[in-house]
């Protein structure tokens, strides 16, 4: 049996006093890779940002437990050491904080916590050569401020770099494929691909299937009305894309 990851029970969650997340169930274990697609607006983003405790959002009923510990008693920075990675829709650009000493403080809060070496700039300076080749970035990116001026594409290239860096257990990818031209997207599909793991286990939040293409899904969500009311294999992704979301919405 693989090792439980996420467990997500009757999760409800509001922002500004409107109920978002309706009672939301999920399950996700070592070694799986989920989608979950949905029409905007479905509470796919809401369902990320609550799970990686982002301050806007207000649990209002159900658990989550990840790897059999509550997720909510676990502040947003205990739930990143604990190897819980969230890569955001829309990145936010930090000026006058390079991109590589942000990410060298990050990697060393995460060793630290795992109890593995913290490396000094020039250390680090080796380690984040050899990710950016995982995600084929230009390294040119680790000297500016992070993400600001950043295309799209380029904005979600950086957030799978800190991917790769710190290495999560639980990698949720929200929306990563917008802003990728096709190429851009062939070489991120690569580099999540090559940090899968028996081990890991990541969630592809995504409204398009094209990503699918690349990162194949073991099981595919669909979100209509801040809940799950499907699950299927990679194929009902396709489903999605010839027959919409209206028949799902019909079906739930
Ligand atoms: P998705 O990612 O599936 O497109 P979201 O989770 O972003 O959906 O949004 C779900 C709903 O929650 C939308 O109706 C959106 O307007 C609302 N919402 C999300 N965040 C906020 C917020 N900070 N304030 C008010 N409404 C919000
Ligand atoms: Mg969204």
């Amino acid at each position: 049996m693989k090792k439980m990851l996420l467990e997500v029970k009757g999760l409800k969650a509001e922002v500004a006093g409107v109920e978002i997340l309706k009672g939301v169930d999920l399950e996700i274990r070592a070694g799986e890779v989920h989608a979950i697609m949905g029409l905007n607006g479905s509470g796919k983003s809401t369902l990320s940002k609550v799970l990686a405790g982002h301050p806007a959002y207000t649990v209002t009923g159900g658990t989550v437990l990840f790897e059999g510990k509550n997720l909510f008693e676990m502040a947003p920075e205990e739930r990143a050491r604990a190897g819980l990675f969230l890569a955001f829709q829309y990145p936010v650009e930090v000026p006058g904080v390079s991109n590589s000493a942000f990410l060298r403080l990050a990697y060393n809060t995460v060793q630290a916590s795992r109890g593995g070496e913290e490396l000094d700039p020039l250390e680090f300076d080796d380690l984040i050569r050899e990710k950016v080749k995982v995600v084929d970035m230009d390294p040119v990116f680790l000297d500016r401020s992070v993400n600001e001026g950043f295309s799209g594409g380029e904005k979600k290239r950086n957030e799978i770099l800190q991917m790769a860096l710190l290495e999560p257990k639980l990698a949720i990818l929200d929306e990563t494929d917008s802003g990728l031209d096709i190429d851009a997207l062939r070489e991120v599909a690569q580099g999540v691909n090559t940090l899968l793991s028996e081990n890991n286990a990541v969630v592809m939040v995504t409204h398009y299937q094209r990503l699918l293409n690349y990162i194949v899904p073991d099981y595919v969500h669909v979100m209509v009305g801040g809940k799950i009311v499907m699950t299927g294999g990679k194929e009902l992704a396709l489903e999605l894309e010839e027959r919409g979301y209206d028949w799902v919405r019909a079906a739930a």
